[in-house]
Formats: C-alpha cells, sequence, structure tokens
C-alpha cells in the first residue's frame, strides 16, 4: 500500500486555490455547478422559436422574431404589442418612433434601456401593423411571453395599450378604466398605460402617461 502523506493546512488550501483557479480558467459552459443564469433561461426559452410557425403571423412576412430587449433581472418590464417594421427589420423591440419615444420615458424616469426589460404579447410583426388576433396573442403568450415573466419575475410590469393589458389583464379590459391603477397579476404589480404610439398621435395625453410612471417610480423607490 502506497504511504499516505499528510500535508499541511497551508498546502491544502494552496491546492485548493489553485483548483478553483483552474476551474475559473475554462470556457463559461465548464461551470456547470452554476445555477442557470436569467439570460441562459430566456435564451434557452427562446431557442425553439427561431423559426416559429405555431400561429399565422409565422407565414404573414415576419422576417425576424423580435423576442425581448433588456435586462433579464429587471425589476420593471414593459410589455408592447408587438413588433412593427423597425423591430421586424432588426430583431429588436422598441427601436422605431414609438420606441424612441418609450427610450424617453425611461430616461426621465432615471433608468436606462438596458435597467429594464423590453417585450411584446406577439414576437412577430402582424401585416400593415395591425392588432394581434386574440388567437395569435393566445399562442404567443402561452408559449413565450408567460414564461419570460416566469423567468424575469419583475416587481412590476408595465403594459403599453389596450393589446398588451388585454393579454394580461383579460380580453374584455378597457384601457381607458384600468389606465393608471395598478393592477396584480400573479404576485406582480401591473401598471396598464398608453401606448407611445398613440402618444405620438395624441401628444396631450402624454402627461396621464407620466403621472402613471410617476406612481411606477414610487412603487420601485419603496422596495429599495
Ligand atoms: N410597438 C409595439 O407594440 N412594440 C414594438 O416593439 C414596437 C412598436
Amino acid at each position: 500500500m502506497p504511504k499516505k502523506t499528510k500535508i499541511s493546512s497551508e498546502e491544502f488550501r494552496a491546492k485548493i486555490i489553485g483548483y478553483l483557479n483552474y476551474l475559473k480558467a475554462q470556457p463559461s459552459g465548464f461551470t456547470y455547478y452554476d445555477k442557470p443564469t436569467n439570460q441562459a433561461k430566456l435564451d434557452e426559452l427562446h431557442a425553439p422559436y427561431s423559426n416559429c410557425m405555431q400561429c399565422p403571423l409565422g407565414s404573414l412576412g415576419r422576417q425576424n422574431v423580435v423576442f425581448g430587449d433588456g435586462n433579464p433581472q429587471a425589476k420593471l418590464m414593459f410589455i408592447g404589442e408587438g413588433p412593427g417594421q423597425d423591430e421586424d427589420k432588426h430583431g429588436k423591440p422598441f427601436i422605431g418612433r414609438a420606441g424612441k419615444l418609450l427610450t424617453k420615458i425611461i430616461e426621465a424616469m432615471g433608468l436606462q434601456r438596458q435597467d429594464v426589460y423590453i417585450s411584446n404579447v406577439v414576437k412577430c410583426r402582424p401585416p400593415k401593423n395591425r392588432a394581434p388576433t386574440p388567437e395569435e396573442s393566445a399562442t404567443c403568450t402561452s408559449l413565450l411571453l408567460f414564461h419570460q415573466i416566469a423567468i424575469i419575475n419583475p416587481q412590476i410590469i408595465c403594459t403599453l395599450g389596450a393589446s398588451a393589458a388585454q393579454a394580461l389583464l383579460g380580453a374584455d379590459t378597457k384601457i381607458g378604466a384600468v389606465r393608471g391603477i395598478f393592477q396584480e397579476i400573479d404576485g406582480i404589480k401591473l401598471m396598464p398605460t398608453y401606448h407611445p404610439a398613440y402618444l405620438l398621435r395624441n401628444p396631450a395625453e402624454k402627461q396621464k402617461v407620466w403621472a402613471d410612471m410617476k406612481l411606477v417610480m414610487s412603487e420601485l423607490s419603496n422596495s429599495l
């Protein structure tokens, strides 16, 4: 039998530190003992749908499936209706005219786009920017949006416009009746507000959205 050699605690610690440094130097895939990050969970969720054909929008001229953008650990999540032309072209939500206004709103709240997560009810552009049908919404939310919400687990969701409010609060929701009043889904506070595209057509309504965002900011700061 080989003789066991006793090593000092200094040698033992040095061995462990050496081993940890060896592990840290490995490619990230090697760190199998880490819990998957929210980004990894989102990537895994999205992967099967990169060419999704689960609803009619898959074959109605879509160029890109626009999953979402921003911080996968965000406390605040914005949900719009569906990608428009620019979003479809570049694969990123809210980057056209309405998106630029949303970015301004986020910055006026003292945040950056990369602090929040931005997604949509449907991930594929409806032709001529029509509203998604109830079937398209139901399919896409059950396959993707609800899972995105579960992974990110934001403190507050802010829905933008009627389609998003209806997708999360029920088809009979009237945006004019619920706007500016915190709702709740599955323990998450939900603030329904107007869509930035509506504000571009009706600039006088911006003050209502700003009032809603102040309520959101106050709720976020209460939790710090
Ligand atoms: N409008 C939306 O609802 N979502 C986008 O991503 C862009 C415009």
